[in-house]
C-alpha cells in the first residue's frame, strides 16, 4: 500500500508521516518511511544540487528533470521493492510535489510535468495521497525551523503551488484526502487515520 504526503513547505509533512508510521507499525505493518528529493545516495547529492543552488541559477526544465531524475531512482531502488515485498511505504513528497512546484510555481506546463512524472516512476500511483493544505502565511508562522526556503520564494509562488495540490486533489477525491493542516496535529493525524482504517488491508 502506497501513501504520499503532499503539501507546501511548513505543512507538517515530516511530523504526520512520522506518526502516521508508527501507528501502522503498532499495527503490524511493516512500514518503510521515504521522501522526495533525496531518499538514495544518488538522490542525495541530487537533493543537494536541487536545494544548494538558487532557482535563479538553474532554468525551470532542468531542475523539473533532476526531480524526476530522483523520483526514477527513488521508485526503482526503494518504493517498487518494498511494495512487492507487501510494505506500507509512506512518501514524503511524490509527483504531486513536481507538478504543484514545477507546474504551477514555476509556470511551467501541468501536463507536461505529469506526463514526465508518469514516464519517471513507470506509472506508480499512491493508493492514497494525503494532501496538508495550509494557507502560505499560517505556514511561515509556524515554519520556524527553516523559514529561509519560504522566504526564497515570493508569497505569489507559495500560492499558485498551493493552488496546484489543490487542483490536483478536485480532480480525484477517491485517491485524495484533503485535510487543513492549519489545525493541531493530533487532529490532522486523527483525520488521516481514520481514512486509512477504511482503506488499509489488515
Ligand atoms: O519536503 P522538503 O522540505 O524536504 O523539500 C525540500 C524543498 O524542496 C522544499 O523547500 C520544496 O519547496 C522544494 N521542492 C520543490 N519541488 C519539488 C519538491 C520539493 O521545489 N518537486
Amino acid at each position: 500500500f502506497f501513501i504520499a504526503v503532499e503539501g507546501g513547505d511548513g505543512a507538517g509533512k515530516s511530523t504526520q508521516v512520522e506518526a502516521l508510521a508508527t501507528w501502522m507499525r503498532d499495527k503490524g505493518h511493516e512500514v518503510v518511511v521515504t521522501r522526495e528529493p533525496g531518499a538514495t545516495a544518488i538522490g542525495k547529492r541530487l537533493r543537494s544540487i536541487l536545494l544548494d543552488i538558487s532557482s535563479e541559477g538553474l532554468s525551470g526544465r532542468a531542475e523539473a528533470l533532476l526531480y524526476a531524475a530522483d523520483r526514477a531512482e527513488h521508485v526503482d531502488s526503494v518504493v517498487r521493492p518494498a511494495l512487492e515485498r507487501g510494505a506500507v511505504v509512506i512518501s514524503d513528497r511524490y509527483i504531486d510535489s513536481s507538478v504543484a512546484y514545477q507546474g504551477a510555481g514555476r509556470e511551467l506546463s501541468a501536463t507536461e510535468i505529469a506526463r514526465m512524472s508518469r514516464w519517471a516512476t513507470s506509472g506508480l500511483v499512491p493508493h492514497l495521497t494525503v494532501l496538508l493544505d495550509i494557507s502560505p502565511e499560517t505556514a511561515r508562522e509556524r515554519f520556524t525551523e527553516a523559514p529561509d526556503r519560504l522566504e526564497s520564494e515570493s508569497a505569489e509562488f507559495h500560492q499558485r503551488v498551493r493552488s496546484g495540490f489543490l487542483t490536483l486533489a478536485a480532480a480525484d477525491p477517491v485517491r485524495y484526502l484533503v485535510v487543513d493542516a492549519g489545525q493541531e496535529a493530533e487532529s490532522v493525524t486523527t483525520v488521516v487515520r481514520h481514512r486509512l482504517d477504511l482503506v488499509l488491508p489488515l
